[in-house]
Parts: C-alpha cells; sequence; structure tokens
C-alpha cells in the first residue's frame, strides 16, 4: 500500500485473531490489509501486491491450502513469503503445508513475539531494505537505520524520495521496475503522481549516485522501466 512499509496481508476468519494480528503487525510498523477468506486474499493480493502473507489454515470456503498453492503456481505472486497459522500441530500436516510452498509455519496457540520474529525474517529476505538490514550493491551501501548512502567509501546527499527508490533498487539489483510499480512502492497507491514524475526522480538519483564520479549504475529499460545493474 503505502511507501516503503512492508505490507502484510492477513487471511483470518475469525474476527478477534484478525484484530490481534493486525495490531501487533502494525506495532511493528507494518502496514496492513486483511481478508476474511481465501476469495477476498486473491484479490487483495492483485490489489495491493503485499511483501508477506500470513495465512490461516482453516478457512470458509476455499482453505488456506489452496490459497497458498494459488499464490506459489502464479508468477506475479510466487515471491512472497507465506506464513501458514494452522490449529492442528501434527507432522504430517506441517509436510503438507510446506509441500504447497508455505514458506514457514505456525501452530495455534502461538507466541505473538515468535510469529512476529518469523515474519520479520521472512521480509529480511523479500524485503531486506524495509526491514533495516544493510544493502550493498557494487560500490554501493545503504544503511536504512541511519538512512546513509556510500559509494565507493564516499557519502553521498539522497532527497527522501531518491533514498526510497535507491532502497528498491538496492533490495532487487537487476529487476526491471516499471514506473507504475515505482509509484506504488515508493509514493505509495494512495498518491495520484504522474508517471513522469518518476523519471524527474530518477534523474535526481542518477545525479547525486554519479556526483564523485563513477558510472550510472541504473539503466534505462525502453519501454519498461528501470533498474540497478
Ligand atoms: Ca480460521
Amino acid at each position: 500500500m503505502s511507501a516503503v512499509h512492508p505490507t502484510v496481508l492477513v487471511v483470518e476468519d475469525e474476527p478477534a485473531q484478525r484484530e490481534v494480528l493486525g495490531y501487533n503487525l502494525r506495532a511493528e510498523g507494518y502496514e496492513v490489509i486483511a481478508a476474511a477468506d481465501g476469495g477476498e486474499a486473491m484479490l487483495c493480493l492483485r490489489e495491493s501486491n503485499p511483501d508477506l502473507v500470513l495465512l490461516d489454515w482453516m478457512l470458509p470456503g476455499i482453505s488456506g491450502i489452496e490459497v497458498c498453492r494459488q499464490i506459489k503456481m502464479q508468477a506475479a505472486f510466487r515471491h512472497i513469503p507465506v506464513i501458514m497459522i494452522s490449529a492442528r500441530s501434527e507432522e504430517v500436516d506441517k509436510v503438507r503445508g510446506l509441500e504447497t510452498g508455505a514458506d514457514d509455519y505456525v501452530v495455534k496457540p502461538y507466541s505473538v513475539a515468535e510469529l512476529m520474529a518469523r515474519v520479520k525474517s521472512q521480509l529480511r529476505r523479500n524485503r531486506p531494505g524495509a526491514v533495516g538490514e544493510r544493502l550493498e550493491f557494487g560500490d554501493l551501501v545503504l544503511e536504512p537505520e541511519t538512512h546513509r548512502v556510500f559509494r565507493a567509501g564516499k557519502q553521498l546527499k539522497l532527497g527522501p524520495t531518491e533514498f526510497r527508490l535507491l532502497t528498491t533498487f538496492m533490495e532487487k539489483p537487476g529487476r526491471v521496475w516499471s514506473r507504475e510499480q515505482l509509484l506504488d512502492r515508493v509514493w505509495g497507491r494512495d498518491i495520484y503522481v504522474d508517471t513522469r514524475t518518476v523519471d524527474v526522480h530518477i534523474g535526481r538519483l542518477r545525479k547525486a549516485l554519479m556526483r564523485h564520479g563513477g558510472g550510472d549504475p541504473i539503466r534505462t529499460v525502453r519501454g519498461a522501466g528501470y533498474a540497478l545493474g
């Protein structure tokens, strides 16, 4: 949803559970979207492109397992980590959960602290910059915690938008981002910004990155967008 904060999709049919999860995730600084069943979950996936899915096993209609299978079958969603939550602890369930492609598994009743640690651990792989991991690419270093960027050891001055753009690029080097995807990720989808604004900020980012020398690390991919490296 909005900008650089990771978005977590909670799929849980019990309102009280959904509320507790939402509260704790927001306290960790995440954006939260919630779905009460599998159909709604698939809609939320398409609309909000979350960074992680917390998925209850027992759902009315389409089961959590089936939702997980559908997520992992689609190229657009496959990379999104899924943590399954189940009331059943049998090993066989665990195996089935992992065979459907779930990235992790938690049994009810779970400790909230443990679940949050698992969420963070999954996000560290998918959105390292957003959870405060230091990012490196070539001679570039980005420190989310201190908001500092270095190139070949020299600190660079970046505006807040350029910093978010670079974080996005450095989380997935080589990935080509369309202008629309960058708008969603860097500006947030609730804000109306013209796609040309992206070009303006890419220009500023390039200038800042090359200030002390070095080539242009950002690639313009004609008809597609931009990529780092
Ligand atoms: Ca349930």
